[in-house]
């Protein structure tokens, strides 16, 4: 399912606001310029969608993106949140979801320092070594997801794979622009932790089978860059 994908040839070609946010005006966008709006928080591989709505309410001010690969997916979480909005009208105008491959097309889409949050929820494990390269976190991919954030920016990591979870915590430490939030006080006050344990489908089917997840926050090292 990796073709035929339709995306901008570069970001400033792409208009946020007909397709993904026609109401943004009705709330206050962080990081939007007057006249057009552009996402400030990725839930990177958003399946059904559920963090991508609790994320909506969570952080009202930030203009969320679920991005996915499969296109019946995409259409729930589509329709999830074009009922939500008609539910309680003025609501969730700041979220939407799109289609694509994540692993190829960011730079097509966003600027560097746009983004405030990237959230990566269950990812899918690619066990076998020769699949690693599949990795949605990768040393390569960093670098890249560094490049978009924004200074104060975080990027968070759950999985049930401990493995996995490992390697995240492997690539992410040895990466200099990233450093791990290791204060609970910090991680227990910020209701995104709390939102990406609880509120992905993945994470609810976990819990269900009384399973484990083990997860990451790190911060953008923008103190380490000339911006
Ligand atoms: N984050 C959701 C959750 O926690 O419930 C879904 C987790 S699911 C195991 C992983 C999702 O990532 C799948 O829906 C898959 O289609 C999507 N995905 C995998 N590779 C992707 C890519 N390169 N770009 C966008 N989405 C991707």
């Amino acid at each position: 399912h990796n073709d035929n994908f339709q995306y901008p040839l570069r970001p400033d070609k792409m208009d946020w606001t007909e397709e993904h946010y026609p109401g943004w005006e009705k709330y206050k966008p962080s990081g939007t310029t007057a006249d057009a709006v552009v996402p400030t928080v990725l839930d990177i591989g958003c399946g059904f969608g559920g963090l991508t709505v609790a994320l909506a309410t969570i952080l009202p001010n930030e203009t969320i993106l679920g991005m996915e690969i499969r296109a019946k997916v995409t259409e729930f979480v589509r329709l999830r949140l074009l009922a939500l909005r008609k539910e309680v009208p003025g609501s969730y105008e700041n979220a939407s979801v799109m289609r694509t491959n994540s692993m190829k097309f960011l730079p097509n889409y966003f600027r560097k320092g746009c983004l405030n949050k990237l959230f990566f929820c269950f990812p899918d494990p690619h066990f076998k070594r020769k699949n690693h390269p599949r990795r949605i976190v990768s040393e390569r991919l960093l670098s890249e997801y560094a490049y978009f954030l924004a200074p104060g920016g975080k990027l968070y990591c759950i999985t049930d794979v401990k493995e996995l979870h490992e390697w995240h915590v492997a690539k992410c430490d040895a990466h200099p622009l990233f450093e791990r939030i290791e204060d609970e006080k910090v991680l227990a006050a910020d209701p995104c932790v709390n939102a990406m344990v609880t509120e992905t489908e993945e994470g609810k089917k976990v819990a269900r089978n009384k399973g484990d997840k083990y997860y990451a926050v790190y911060k953008y090292r923008d103190d380490l860059v000339q911006n």
